[in-house]
């Protein structure tokens, strides 16, 4: 189902004492908001899911992992597992970062199988895409992301890939400061849903939620949430601070 979402990416970020202050303030904030019916997400390192989710309980807002392996349990040392992310109510996971795919060597066979993992769990993958700039330089972009979907994602029957989430992440404005422009983020999220319809049909492309992400911050957040065709935003640096943070929620 197609829907409105601010997730927030923290990566490697905060201690827990940090992460409690900075999820109390959200969770307080959200208190006092009017979302227009989006949906708030927090992902934040995986130590901090289970004091995320019992705030959440409580508050206005979802918790997401931002990692997880494709297996429910087993010889892996370190990693953590869909059921594992199930039980301590999680609802959503990040998918193909692109610092997953560069620093961890993560291969669309790979995001494949984590993909199915999730589902599998009824955990929502939040499926990331991008491209590097030589490829918008060379004008690639829209292949590559077509390939990327391609390969990670079309596999899957509908009523499957209806339950995913796709973020269009530029690697090029990843942490960058620098933004796609709100017409390149609405061409390209319209070919996302183009790909999709001719992959499925017109109505599922319709109904899936694609966010947008890359050094989207409070300034920028309304003119590329007003888009057509994007449903809301993965925010990385600035969810780190409540007051940016809120100000991306409310932008619809
Ligand atoms: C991200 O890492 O998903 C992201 C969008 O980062 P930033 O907002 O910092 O560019």
């Amino acid at each position: 189902m197609r829907k409105k979402i601010v997730a927030g990416n923290w990566k490697m970020n905060k201690t827990f004492s940090e992460a409690e202050i900075l999820i109390t303030e959200i969770a307080e904030a959200l208190d006092e908001v009017d979302l227009k019916g989006a949906e708030v997400v927090l992902c934040p390192p995986a130590l901090y899911i289970e004091m995320a989710t019992d705030v959440a309980f409580e508050s206005n807002f979802t918790v997401g992992a931002q990692n997880v392996y494709p297996s429910d349990s087993g010889a892996f040392t370190g990693e953590i597992s869909p059921l594992m992310l199930k039980e301590l109510n999680v609802t959503y996971c990040i998918i193909g970062h692109s610092e997953r795919r560069k620093y961890f060597n993560e291969t669309s066979e790979f995001l494949r199988s984590k993909v199915e993992s999730l589902l599998k769990h009824n955990i929502i993958p939040i499926f990331c895409c991008g491209e590097v700039l030589p490829e918008r330089e060379a004008n690639q972009h829209f292949e590559v992301i077509k390939r990327q979907l391609e390969e990670s994602l079309f596999h899957l029957p509908v009523e499957a890939f209806m339950k995913v989430v796709i973020a269009y992440e530029p690697v090029w404005a990843i942490g960058t400061g620098v933004t796609a422009t709100k017409e390149q983020a609405q061409e390209m999220h319209s070919f996302i849903r183009g790909v999709i319809a001719a992959r499925y049909d017109p109505a599922t492309a319709g109904s899936t939620t694609i966010l947008y992400g890359g050094s989207c911050n409070g300034k920028n957040a309304r003119e590329l949430f007003a888009q057509p065709d994007v449903d809301g935003g993965l925010i990385g640096g600035a969810s780190l601070k409540a007051d940016e943070f809120l100000q991306i929620a409310t932008s619809f």
